[in-house]
């Protein structure tokens, strides 16, 4: 969310240019820095996945598939929720498969709010919300997420709920900031949307990414709670594959032929030959998952002791790619000057988290790295870091 005024863009869409993702990886490739910014792995995803994308194109799967997703990753999806959390979904009427998780989002938002309805959401928040309740036409509240936990306040959140509220968008595992809400946050949510009848858009992406023993439990699994929520999670982050863009929505069937309503006038289909490769991912045993969560958990620990020795204060993450840490104890008060001069200083490209808040005071000294990288170039980030405590 940054840029100057553009005189040709709506005044819905002023002030979100370009996403401060492009500009610090941009940055990164200007300096050849390392880029602990936008997050994305820097190895390929299983072979398995891989080549049955391969095959998938070499068998002609190249022209639109059906607008909902084909059968066989609906079918997975399907079975994915039902063997990790025990929610059952008609493959046929309660899955949608989208461009991305990001599609899911705009479609879900697009097609439930009403122009002038709010949207309420917890900040930070993830940049395509904002731009997303603002294309609906809707309006976002937000209640701050505040360290060291990322916890919130049950009150602030029942504060922020109105007559005009739609309903609740929520991300856990959370990014920028790396937390997992637990069973009891979760009620605490599922609380409020039952009291004030509201539907809940959980973004879930980050479902196979939680550290320390923690599991996601998803917003559907609670008591009440799957008739009003519109699940969503993708497949970039869990098979390593964040530009084929295939994501998916699960929710009761006239949510989700709402949701599909717009989604098939945004994009109508995507990604035809990665749609089976995803459904054969989903196929993978446990173990893959297990390991891809381990070997995160490892890469975290990697990340977060170098920043701590470099002079960081570190929010040790609990699940995703991301660790965010205050950037005061080097000297600085404000997270977008020193990414901006990090390049230069040392080599290494991080995110500024303000601009995923509204409150720009909470957010302004703090900033994200990414550890979704190769433990060597973590190695040579930590080198580059320390130089900032000497
Ligand atoms: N939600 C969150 C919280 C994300 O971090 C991201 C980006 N990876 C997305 C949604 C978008 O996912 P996709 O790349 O599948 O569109
Ligand atoms: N989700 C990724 C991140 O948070 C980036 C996605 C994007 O570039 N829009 O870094």
């Amino acid at each position: 969310m940054s840029g100057p005024r553009n005189r040709y863009l709506n005044s819905r869409l002023q002030g979100f240019t370009s996403t401060i993702f492009a500009e610090m990886s941009a940055l990164a490739v200007r300096t050849g820095s390392i880029n602990l910014g936008q997050g994305f792995p820097d190895t390929d995803g299983s072979p398995e996945v891989l080549d049955a994308a391969i095959r998938a194109i070499r068998e002609g799967r190249n022209q639109y598939p059906p607008g909902p997703g084909v059968p066989e990753l609906r079918n997975a999806i399907a079975a994915h929720q039902h063997h990790w959390y025990g929610l059952t979904y008609d493959p046929d009427t309660e899955v949608l498969v989208t461009v991305g998780a990001t599609e899911a989002i705009a479609a879900a938002l697009l097609a439930l709010c009403e122009t002038g309805d709010e949207v309420v959401t917890f900040e930070p928040y993830y940049d395509s919300y904002a731009a997303g309740i603002a294309m609906a036409g809707a309006h976002r509240r937000t209640v701050t997420l505040r360290a060291p936990a990322y916890g919130f306040d049950p009150d602030e959140l029942r504060a922020a709920v109105t007559d005009r509220t739609r309903l609740l968008l929520v991300n856990s595992p959370h990014n920028p900031t790396g937390a997992v809400f637990d069973r009891e946050q979760l009620e605490q949510i599922a609380a409020v949307a039952i009291e004030r009848d509201l539907l809940v858009v959980t973004d879930e992406v980050y479902e196979h990414m939680t550290f320390d023993g923690r599991a996601h439990v998803p917003m559907a699994t609670l008591p009440g709670m799957r008739e009003r929520t519109v699940t969503i999670s993708s497949a970039g982050k869990t098979f390593s594959v964040t530009g084929w863009k295939i994501g998916w929505v699960c929710a009761p069937p006239d949510l989700l032929a709402a949701v599909r309503t717009a989604k098939q006038f945004l994009t109508f289909t995507g990604g035809a030959p990665f749609q089976p490769a995803i459904a054969a991912g989903l196929a993978l045993p446990e173990q893959f998952y297990l390991d891809l969560a381990a070997g995160l958990q490892d890469k975290r620990d990697q990340l977060c002791d170098a920043l701590s020795a470099a002079g960081f204060e570190v929010f040790r993450p609990a699940g995703t790619y991301f660790v965010t840490a205050d950037v005061r104890p080097l000297g600085y008060d404000d997270g977008v000057a020193f990414c901006r001069e990090l390049p230069e200083r040392c080599g290494v490209v991080a995110v500024p988290n303000v601009g995923f808040y509204d409150d720009q005071q909470a957010g302004a000294p703090l900033v994200r790295f990414a550890f979704c990288k190769r433990p060597e170039i973590l190695a040579e980030a930590a080198e580059r870091l320390l130089t900032l405590a000497r």
